[in-house]
């Protein structure tokens, strides 16, 4: 087994080393770009299954670089998590979101159609949460932008609550008092015991992306996404699917009593312009479209 690991390890030298590089190189550019001009938040709709009206949004953060693109954030999360970037980039995207939010309220409200007004909702990273001065930060953001509360959703991943920490629980509840509402990221996806939905203040569980693409696949999988949703029924909790994109899946969640979803088959993350329209066009997914124009078919 020692030469074996030797052997190996020799091996992936050469590309462990040029992915190290290539790392250093990312932070490098990370830390010399200035937070308020080198990012970008795009919004991907949170659409009602049934009738394709957009429920909300969720901000998605971006770098784009002069040399590598758009860059996701699954390349420079981690990073800048490591560096403790992450606290005043994060900031920056919910000043901007709340911002954006309440242009897009502002929209709607002026729109005679009745649409509701969406809410939006942002993720948080957990060295984010778990900085003395977050809930400070938020308080500033609901401020800044004026935005009630109850139009604003943090998104924690099951990892923030796997410690059962008594300031872990404080901290949720200060939030949940000012009103805004917690929700669950890539549920399912973590190592937790199911009790923490009973212990912390949690209002949604967003289903992550892995069980909705095996949702057709088995009688299994579909149990297992049903199970989610009954359990959040009976807990008072609010179910979001994400990742939908065919019709197949949304049919299946909408036979499950799953109300919002999100993914590819409404709208993949726009610019905020794009998601101002988006907020005041026609409904949102071919099912909708379906049933929306019975003449044409
Ligand atoms: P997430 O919060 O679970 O966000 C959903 C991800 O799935 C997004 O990827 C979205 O673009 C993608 N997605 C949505 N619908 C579909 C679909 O139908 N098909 C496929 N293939 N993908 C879909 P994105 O924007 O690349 O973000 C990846 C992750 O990065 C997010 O996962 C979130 O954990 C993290 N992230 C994004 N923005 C922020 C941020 O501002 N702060 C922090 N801390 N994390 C962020
Ligand atoms: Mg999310
Ligand atoms: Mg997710
Ligand atoms: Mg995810």
């Amino acid at each position: 087994a020692k030469t074996a690991g030797k052997r190996q390890w020799r091996k992936y030298q050469p590309e462990l080393q040029s992915g190290m590089a290539e790392r250093a190189k990312l932070q490098e550019g990370l830390d010399n770009s200035p937070i308020e001009t080198s990012f970008l938040v795009l919004y991907q709709p949170i659409v009602e299954l049934t009738t394709g009206q957009i429920a909300g949004f969720e901000a998605l953060v971006r770098w784009p670089h002069s040399t590598r693109g758009m860059v996701l954030p699954e390349q420079f999360i981690t990073l800048a998590e490591e560096s403790g970037q992450i606290v005043p980039l994060g900031a920056w995207v919910l000043d901007q979101a709340t911002a954006e939010a309440v242009r897009m309220q502002t929209s709607v409200r002026h729109d005679a159609s009745g649409r509701k007004e969406p809410y939006i909702s942002v993720n948080v990273s957990p060295r984010q949460f778990r900085d003395d001065e977050f809930y400070n930060v938020v308080r500033r953001a609901l401020d800044l932008s004026g935005i009630e509360p109850s139009a604003l959703v943090l998104e924690l991943t099951e990892s923030v609550l796997m410690y059962n920490d008594e300031r872990i629980l404080a901290e949720m509840s200060a939030l949940t008092d000012l009103g805004i509402r917690i929700a669950i990221d890539d549920f399912g996806t973590g190592y937790s015991s199911l009790s923490y939905l009973r212990e912390f203040p949690i209002s949604i569980l967003k289903i992550d992306k892995s069980f909705v693409d095996e949702l057709g696949r088995s009688p299994e999988q579909y149990a297992l996404v049903e199970g989610i949703t009954h359990l959040s029924d009976t807990l008072g909790l609010t179910v979001i699917a994400e990742g939908v994109e065919n019709v197949r899946q949304q049919e299946l969640l909408i036979s499950m009593g799953c109300r919002l979803a999100q993914g590819y088959l409404f709208a993949e993350p726009v610019s905020a312009e794009e998601a101002e329209q988006l907020i005041l066009s026609p409904p949102l997914g071919r099912l909708a479209d379906i049933r929306a124009t019975p003449a044409k078919r």
